[in-house]
């Protein structure tokens, strides 16, 4: 028997990576090595374990996640490929190249682990551990890097367990990280592919199969003009916060036991009132109440404590004033640069 809540450093063995599959099936995290950074590895078809991981890396934001497949055609079963796509995979995958590609109609993957937008980013990892993992656990895992938000991206087990202590259920043991820095992502939703962070693999490897890149802005939005892409969801519909009040012609996102009545359509996010089960529920619900019929969503106040502070950021942002010509929501200062 393992002490898992003290010390759950473990080499990677083929009972403790049959453990880690059982582990991530369950809903758990496990923190897994690659050949970037180690990554805090949940199962990406599962909206409560992507919850998890945010509220593990006290994340003030729902970035969107990189998910991990062990195998090309795992991708395939998840989002759209291109001919630009298939060249890439061709030559750099497995290995620190992630591509944002649209998401397939009826994809498996969770809507927080993509933050609510129609893309997701994916990357097949070149590490056989990471991949025996993902292959244990029988399904694509969400695993953005292993640190607690702010905090440098760790490299070594013993890191993992020293920055997420008690978080987590295992870290396998793959020794220090061959490259040490995080992926390249590349957004291929578009028509023009944009470079969205620099990363282990170097922007001339790209350019020498796709030609010349765009290169996404400091803040890592994505350049304006045709093309462009927001890295944040917002609804269509205008959202009315801190709402104490249903109004008839409104749809509701309710959160806790009590809530007031006469609105439209309500959903609950929590009826119990748990912030991890909000934010599972929280892109899904906002979708499914974001149609014309209503005049706006109403959304009653969210606790700024744990996860709902990240809830409370991507309300605020879907509900700021937007600029349709230029992005979605606002770029918030240093949101993107580590976590
Ligand atoms: P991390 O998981 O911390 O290594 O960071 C993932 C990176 O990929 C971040 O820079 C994200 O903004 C970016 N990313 C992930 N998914 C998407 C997406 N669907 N669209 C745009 N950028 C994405
Ligand atoms: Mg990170």
């Amino acid at each position: 028997m393992t002490n898992s809540q003290n010390n759950p450093v473990r080499a990677p063995t083929p009972e403790a990576i049959a453990e880690a599959g059982a582990l991530l099936r369950a809903g758990n995290l496990v923190a897994i090595p690659t050949e970037t950074v180690y990554g805090l590895a949940g199962d990406a078809t599962d909206d409560r374990a992507v919850a998890r991981i945010f509220a593990a890396k006290e994340r003030p934001s729902f970035n969107p996640l990189i998910v991990h497949v062990a195998e090309i055609a795992a991708a395939r079963e998840i989002v759209r490929f291109d001919a630009r796509a298939e060249d890439l995979v061709a030559r750099f995958w497995p290995g620190p190249l992630t591509l944002v590609l649209p998401r397939i109609e009826g994809c498996a993957v969770s809507l927080l682990a993509g933050a609510g937008l129609d893309s997701l980013a994916l990357r097949m990892p070149d590490h056989e551990t990471a991949r025996a993992v993902i292959a244990a656990a029988g399904r694509p895992l969400a695993a953005p890097s292993a640190n607690p938000s702010g905090k440098v991206s760790t490299t070594t087990a013993a890191h993992v367990a020293e920055a997420l202590a008690g978080r987590i259920a295992m870290v396998l043991d793959g020794g220090p990280c061959r490259i040490g820095l995080e992926s390249t992502v590349l957004d291929l939703t578009g028509p023009r592919a944009v470079l969205l962070r620099p990363g282990g693999l170097p922007k001339e490897a790209i350019e020498a199969v796709l030609g010349p890149l765009e290169e996404a802005g400091t803040d890592g939005s994505a350049p304006r003009g045709p093309g462009q892409l927001s890295s944040h969801y917002a609804t269509s519909l205008p959202l009315r916060l801190n709402a104490e009040a249903a109004r008839a012609d409104e749809a509701l996102i309710a959160f806790g036991p009590d809530i007031p009545a006469g609105a439209a359509e309500t959903r609950n996010l929590s009826p119990a009132g748990d912030l991890e089960e909000a934010a599972a529920n929280l892109f899904a619900t906002m979708r499914a109440l974001d149609r014309s019929e209503f005049r706006a969503i109403a959304v009653m106040a969210i606790p700024e404590t744990g996860l709902g502070r990240a809830i409370n950021d991507r309300l605020r942002r879907a509900a700021a004033p937007r600029d349709n010509s230029t992005s979605e929501s606002p770029p918030l200062a240093g949101s993107a640069a580590l976590g």
